[in-house]
């Protein structure tokens, strides 16, 4: 079910345990501003979900509420996921789903990283 992007974060959703260890995950990189794993349904030969070790809902609360530090670290850390899997050169897409009208199902802001293929339309229809 799409959540809405503004919060408040709730403390048991699934990446929030995925952080805490409560639950297993196919883990890509990490950091001490990032994780990456595996998406658990991959819509592309590459599906990579790269989260924010804070409580932020969504890039609506990331992007008001994180620290410069915190910012940057998880910039860098998804152009490093992209860089490590050789996916510069190809080329990839970056998603970030807020609120609602966007889908967002995990209230906890994370950016898709897609590739592996050529990934034709950018939205669908
Ligand atoms: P979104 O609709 O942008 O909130 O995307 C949430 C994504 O999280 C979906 O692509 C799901 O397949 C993925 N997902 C949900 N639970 C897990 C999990 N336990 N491990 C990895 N990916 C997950």
């Amino acid at each position: 079910m799409a959540v809405n992007g503004t919060g408040p974060y709730d403390p048991q959703n699934v990446f929030a345990r995925i952080l805490r260890g409560e639950l297993p995950c196919k883990k890509v990189y990490e950091d001490e501003y990032a994780l990456a794993f595996h998406d658990i349904a991959p819509k592309a030969p590459i599906h990579v979900l790269v989260i924010p070790k804070g409580p932020f809902v969504s890039f609506a609360d990331f992007s008001s509420n994180g620290t410069e530090a915190e910012i940057t670290g998880f910039t860098r850390a998804v152009g490093k996921v992209a860089r490590d899997l050789k996916l510069e050169a190809p080329g990839y897409r970056l998603l970030s789903n807020v609120g609602v009208e966007a889908g967002q199902e995990v209230p906890h802001f994370h950016v898709h990283l897609f590739g592996g293929k050529a990934l034709g339309a950018m939205l669908p229809g």
